[in-house]
């Protein structure tokens, strides 16, 4: 057995936006870092740049307002812990009225800057084209979603071919209180209870022949993306844009992920739907459903102005759209511990990215509770993970837990990667928001926005708690 102390160093592999946060806390607790960056040896097909942490497209971490944005209270939760990212980024704001836009080359500057002045990290430029061998007794995978094709492979062949997915064909996803149930209801299909199911599971909204004739014509006109990069997609069976679906005939839908088989609608019993369009429960907290089987490559705008046509979801909030992206990530919820470490091999994290995250700000948090956790264990402690009414924990939740797995579609990944939103977040206890005095009606945007405010509160008081711990 290979004896270690906290001198032996932690291996971190990627000097992106994770893997250069993942070093900096680990480090910052007084424990070596040997961070592996391939740039400078071998590139990828967005990096332009060698230096760590490099945003490959808008220079925006987002919405920087702490009191109503979740990706906001996940800004604030990194300064409190000292976070280098947001450290270098505020050092390097642009104006970008509330977002929190860098000057990107500052930025990176300054994150690499901080890791190769830091006298307990040192940054190897090489290719990791395998796991990491035994005797690196802890690491932190960070690759990304540009992960090189050889550690992929590596991974993959640890995990199962289908715990590595190389794109994401991601349907939308909506917050549950913005769907007008007086339109829909729930119901599963033939009313089949299924493994853990009520027979109520999914959420079913109505067309008749001229709604879904309208629908089928704005599809086929809508706005797709340009991307280039998608031209000769070898999509997968069963995971087409349903505007591709659309275009191969106007029925293809209605027999598809439309069909109005086997539900009946409980607000008009003896009208049968012309389709019928499904929400399924996404996260265990129930406060988000996806559209089943409406993955697509629509712009963005143009999927809220399309999906809004469909009755029931008028009002609908999305928590994502759709979308079709080059994105290496793995099946987390099933492969991770909590603490994302990989089953069966202690000692292997997996940060940013790679784990099913979304976003700058997302990845370099994952990268920064990975430092965390292995910095603890390298000091024999057992991590502390952040509560789950925290940012860190609602997205940590949603990466190695939160997540529900679909037992009615075999073979498909259900898994999706998410940015922060408050869908993510445990509801508030009853009674926590209740109408200010003087005030007559209290519903609609003003409660969603008081409840945005309780929820952040409680998120950021939880975590400067559970810092202190
Ligand atoms: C084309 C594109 C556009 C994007 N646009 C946005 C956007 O506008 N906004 C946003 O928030 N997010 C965007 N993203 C997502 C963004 O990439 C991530 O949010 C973020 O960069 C992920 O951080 P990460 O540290 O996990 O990965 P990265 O920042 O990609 O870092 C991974 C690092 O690992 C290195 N690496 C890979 N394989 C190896 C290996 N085998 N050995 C050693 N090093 C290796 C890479 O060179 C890289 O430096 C985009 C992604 C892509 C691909």
């Amino acid at each position: 057995m290979t004896k270690t102390s906290s001198h032996t160093p932690i291996h971190v592999i990627g000097g992106g936006l994770a893997g250069s946060e993942a070093a900096w806390q680990i480090a910052e607790r007084g424990i070596p870092v040997i961070l592996h960056e391939m740039r400078g040896v071998r590139g990828t097909d967005a990096h332009k740049t060698d230096g760590l942490a490099e945003l490959v497209c808008s220079n925006s971490f987002r919405s920087d307002d702490a009191t109503s944005n979740a990706v906001g209270v996940l800004h604030a939760e990194m300064r409190l812990a000292g976070s280098l990212i947001m450290r270098s980024a505020d050092a390097n704001q642009v104006p970008a009225g509330g977002a929190l836009a860098v000057d990107r080359d500052g930025f990176s500057d300054a994150v690499t800057a901080a890791i190769e002045d830091h006298p307990l990290i040192t940054v190897t430029r090489e290719e990791v084209t395998g796991l990491p061998p035994e005797d690196w007794d802890q690491a932190i995978i960070a690759t990304g979603p540009l992960t090189a094709p050889s550690l992929a492979e590596a991974i993959q062949a640890r995990t199962g071919a289908d715990s590595l997915a190389f794109f994401d064909a991601i349907a939308p996803i909506v917050h549950t209180g913005s769907i007008d149930m007086d339109i829909c209801w729930y119901q599963s299909r033939y009313d089949k209870v299924g493994p853990g199911g009520t027979g109520k599971d999914y959420i079913n909204c109505p067309m008749d022949e001229a709604q879904y004739n309208a629908f089928i014509d704005a599809l086929i006109a809508g706005d797709t993306t340009g991307f280039k990069e998608w031209e000769g997609t070898p999509y997968f069976d069963g995971c087409l844009p349903i505007e591709v679906m659309a275009e191969r005939g106007r029925e293809t839908l209605r027999h598809g992920p439309m069909k109005p088989m086997g539900l009946t609608n409980a607000h008009n019993p003896t009208v049968k739907p012309y389709a019928v369009v499904q929400l399924r429960q996404d996260n265990a907290l129930g406060t988000l459903y996806n559209m089943v089987g409406f993955q697509t490559k629509l712009k963005y705008g143009a999927q809220a102005e399309i999906f809004r046509l469909i009755p029931g979801l008028e009002n609908a909030e999305f928590a994502r759209l759709g979308g079709l992206h080059r994105n290496t990530y793995i099946n987390s919820p099933t492969l991770l511990d909590r603490s994302l470490t990989l089953k069966g091999r202690p000692g292997l994290r997996f940060a940013g990215q790679i784990t099913g995250c979304e976003g700058y700000v997302e990845s370099a948090s994952i990268g920064l509770l990975a430092g965390r956790f292995a910095a603890a264990e390298r000091q024999g402690a057992t991590p502390i993970l952040p509560p789950e009414t925290t940012a860190f924990g609602a997205l940590l939740n949603h990466i190695t837990g939160g997540h529900i797995v679909s037992d009615d579609e075999p073979g498909k990944r259900s898994f999706q990667p998410m940015n922060i939103n408050f869908g993510l977040f445990p509801p508030l206890e009853p009674g926590t928001v209740t109408k200010p005095d003087g005030v007559k009606r209290f519903r609609g945007k003003d409660k969603a926005l008081a409840k945005k405010h309780a929820t952040a509160a409680r998120a950021l008081e939880d975590c400067a708690r559970w810092l202190k711990d």
